[in-house]
């Protein structure tokens, strides 16, 4: 059940939460091989929630073992499409029952304001899930334009055993956006979450078993990424990794598969997306109310974050007050107070570094319009303030490296050549938004800006129908979401048959 966003609903919930901490393999919980714990923090106040099972390679080679089995026997990989299907919107159904509990879950685990996590990350979840699930029997296959002697068959199936590898920023939903295709496929799954964010991963697992999915079909191995997660990406009998994360650890995993047994990887990575916005932008209240949103959204630890704003001089003037108007009501505190919109930086060694970003922009010579300060020091956890960068220049530090926390860089330019080119001169291509009345103009800057993903006079990470990964150094061969991602998780197969 969805949580009614009232201090008393959420406080009945928080009292009768309970975190699941063993890794799920082959449908029952374990703790880890070597009897390990790790401790997981809350990032609003710094105390603990729970220690988790401190998952190894041991525990990575049984759950292999597990998913590669159930792989092999068909038990899902080859059932009926239309079965496989009713499972997993019985999957879907069963974290909608949840969904309070999930939510509270990362919103704790995470420091996600609460609010956010029922009103986007849950609802995304479900919704993907069950799309993915729905797609399972309206997808043909083809017949190949062959002689008539030679009738060939070009059919997909699943690519095997998936490692899947993601972040701490939307825990549920990203483990969502990869499980949901990758097990629509017929594939076998080991998961492994971010060590901060184990939580609603090992609750999903628990729930799909509920619904029927077989034993050994998704594990969750929590640990550490060094660990665990390079212990799946090098694993000679997992066939495919599929991760969210820092540009840094993508490299490392196209590493590992060319040394191990050249899986598939499909990255998607960071970002340093330009907000665009044109001489001609309309209603700058409604420009300045997505621009906030795109830059401050989850604290600006958000890999599509709108990090700079790229904007015609003639109205940097009033879209920066606009900008200062709207944040300064975005409330800072405790993740799980509904009025919270700002919630702490998921570490206070992330915070630093945070920190350090908005120190080494007024040191090269930007100015602070708004914001810059540590907030709330008192409540153990490490709180930034929105802070909005004026007169910053593409060049500098602030520009150009994924801060990944709250901090807003505005570049002015003079003309629309002149915003193109700021816009993509970074080694990062994962999101773009651009403003303007006129259609063309639009049109032509969307089609010139190289990024995944464009959104015209709004901000937008496109819904479930729509593909979503990078260009450039965002990426590597990979889309979430959409028919797209449910391809990346089959192989083509050509059957060609002498009659
Ligand atoms: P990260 O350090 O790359 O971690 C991502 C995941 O990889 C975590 O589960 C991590 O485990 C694991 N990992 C770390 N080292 C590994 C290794 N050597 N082998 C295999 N797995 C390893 O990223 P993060 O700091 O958690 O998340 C922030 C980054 O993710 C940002 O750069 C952001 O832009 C990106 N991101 C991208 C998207 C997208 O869709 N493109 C979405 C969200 C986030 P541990 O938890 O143990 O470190
Ligand atoms: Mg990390």
């Amino acid at each position: 059940m969805s949580l009614k966003l009232e201090s008393n609903a959420i406080r009945a919930e928080l009292a009768r939460i309970q975190f699941r901490t063993q890794a799920f393999i082959d449908g029952r919980f374990s703790p880890a091989a070597g009897g390990k714990t790790y401790a997981v923090p809350n990032p609003a106040n710094g105390r603990p929630l729970a220690e988790v099972a401190a998952c190894e390679r041991a525990d990575v080679d049984r759950a292999v073992a597990a998913a590669r089995r159930a792989f092999e026997s068909g038990v899902w990989s080859r059932m009926n499409p239309a079965d496989r299907k009713k499972i997993l919107l019985k999957f879907a159904a069963r974290i909608e029952a949840h969904a309070g509990e999930i939510a509270l879950l990362d919103a704790l685990s995470a420091g996600k304001p609460i609010v956010d996590c029922v009103t986007i990350d849950l609802p995304d979840t479900v919704h993907c899930l069950a799309w993915h699930a729905e797609l399972i029997d309206k997808l043909y296959e083809r017949t190949a334009p062959t002689g008539p002697n030679n009738p060939a068959l070009i059919v997909r199936e699943p690519i095997g055993v998936v490692g899947v590898i993601v972040p701490w920023n939307f825990p549920v939903q990203m483990t969502a956006w990869k499980i949901g295709p990758a097990l629509a496929a017929g594939n076998s799954v080991v998961l492994k979450p971010a060590k901060q964010t184990p939580f609603s991963a090992i609750r999903l697992a628990e729930l799909a078993a509920e619904a029927g999915i077989p034993d050994g079909v998704f594990n969750v191995v929590p640990g550490l990424g060094g660990v665990v997660g390079q212990a799946i990406c090098r694993h000679g009998d997992v066939d495919m990794a599929a991760f969210t994360g820092s540009t840094a650890v993508g490299r490392e995993l196209l590493r590992y598969s060319a040394e191990s047994n050249l899986k598939r990887v499909i990255l998607e990575l960071g970002g340093k997306s330009p907000q665009v916005v044109l001489a001609d932008a309309p209603d700058l209240d409604g420009v300045a109310a997505h621009v906030v949103n795109a830059a401050f959204w989850n604290m600006g630890e958000n890999c599509s974050s709108g990090s700079r704003l790229i904007v015609h001089r003639r109205l940097k003037e009033p879209l920066v007050e606009r900008l200062i108007g709207i944040v300064k009501d975005w409330k800072t505190g405790d993740p799980v107070d509904p009025e919270t919109r700002m919630g702490p930086m998921i570490e206070s060694s992330h915070g630093e570094k945070v920190m350090g970003y908005i120190a080494t922009g007024s040191k090269e010579g930007a100015v602070l319009a708004h914001g810059g300060r540590r907030l709330l020091p008192e409540s153990g956890g490490f709180y930034v303030e929105t802070t909005i960068f004026d007169e910053v220049k593409n060049s500098m530090t602030i520009a150009r490296e994924e801060i990944f926390g709250p901090v807003l860089a505005v570049i002015p330019v003079e003309s629309d050549e002149e915003a193109v080119a700021v816009a993509n001169d970074t080694p990062y291509g994962l999101a773009a938004s651009l403003y303007s009345k006129d259609v063309g103009r639009a049109h032509r800057v969307a089609r010139a800006l190289r990024a995944g993903t464009v959104s015209v006079n709004c901000y937008s990470e496109g819904d479930v129908t729509t593909p979503f990964g990078g260009f450039k150094e965002s990426g590597f061969f990979g889309r979430d979401k959409s028919v797209y991602a449910h391809e990346q998780y089959s192989e083509l197969k050509t059957i060609w048959l002498q009659l």
